[in-house]
């Protein structure tokens, strides 16, 4: 087998999920693919949803290979039928859902001027639309079954920060934000618990395609990283999952923030280690 094992039973008992059933969209590819095999590695049934069913074969041949309980609903977030009937029929086969990871999302770079509302709609409609869509239809599957469940929504921190290029895609990470406080408040009486996890920069096809496309630019990244490296997805997988266990039960409402410290330094007016032999200028008359 060429992919290693996932290596999540080294921080969580092993069977952590067993007899969970998780959804995760985008689960196919980058940090949903990681969430999904850390989930099924701990005993969780794990149902990727994204477009594309190529994305889904790999996930589905390494649980056939490892024996984990695994499934696939080809799926566009942004169509709020296709959601509702996606998620009538993996109720319907699996008999239930406890965990949603809304994970799915696009994006890339482009100044705010250029960006034309096809542009804007796509990111939105992915990111802001598809979490509501996917929350709505199995917010109401757990609210009807009355036996709680657990949200975890993929923000990242330019929600709060801002981020010049990132327009579309700062604005919806913002809303899911604001949602995830809101749908935590308004159904903790359910018993359902909703956070958020804000990763910095980490590597996927998708991040290096559209958000860092050469070496320079994210050398440049890297040097703004406090921590001086992006994360690992296998790290930012592994934090996700404490939100999504029974042991973080109490925990709803929050946001995570695992991005090396990079929200923390924007702006900055001296580099830390950074020798301040500039003499001060003289007061102004
Ligand atoms: P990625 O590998 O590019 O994955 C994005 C996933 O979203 C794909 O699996 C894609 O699957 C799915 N998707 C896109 N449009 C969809 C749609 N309309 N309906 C259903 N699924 C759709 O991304 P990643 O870099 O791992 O990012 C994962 C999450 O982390 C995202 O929420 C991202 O915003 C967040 N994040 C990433 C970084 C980073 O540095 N990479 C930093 C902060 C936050 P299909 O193509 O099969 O539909």
């Amino acid at each position: 087998m060429e992919t290693p094992a996932p290596e999540p039973a080294r921080f969580f008992q092993p069977g952590t999920f067993e007899g969970d059933v998780a959804v995760v969209t985008g689960g196919g590819t980058g940090l949903g693919l990681e969430i999904s095999r850390s989930l099924a590695a701990l005993g969780s049934t794990v149902i990727i949803a994204s477009r594309s069913t190529d994305h889904h074969s790999a996930f589905l041949d390494e649980g056939r290979e490892r024996g984990w309980k695994v499934d696939a609903v080809e799926l566009d977030v942004r169509e709020p039928d296709e959601v509702h009937a996606a998620a009538n029929a993996i109720i319907e086969r699996h008999g239930k859902v406890d965990i949603l990871v809304n994970n799915a999302a696009g994006n890339f770079v482009c100044p705010a001027e250029k960006m034309s509302p096809r542009a804007w709609r796509s990111v939105l409609g992915i990111v802001l639309d598809g979490t509501f869509y996917c929350s709505r239809s199995f917010g109401k599957h757990m609210i009807g079954r009355g036996e709680g469940g657990r949200m975890l929504n993929v923000v990242a921190t330019y929600a709060w920060t801002g981020m010049p290029g990132v327009a579309h895609s700062a604005s919806a990470k913002a809303g899911v934000w604001a949602l995830t406080k809101t749908l935590a408040a308004e159904w903790a009486r359910f018993g359902i618990q909703v956070n958020s996890i804000a990763p910095g920069p980490f590597q996927s096809d998708g991040a290096r395609a559209n958000l860092w496309p050469d070496e320079e630019i994210e050398e440049k990244i890297r040097a703004s990283i406090p921590l001086q490296r992006f994360a690992t997805r296998e790290e930012v997988a592994r934090h996700s999952l404490y939100l999504l266990t029974k042991e973080a039960g109490y925990i709803t409402g929050d946001c995570m923030v695992v991005d090396g410290g990079l929200s923390l330094s924007a702006g900055r007016m001296w580099e830390p280690g950074e020798k301040l032999t500039r003499p001060p200028r003289p007061p102004k008359a």
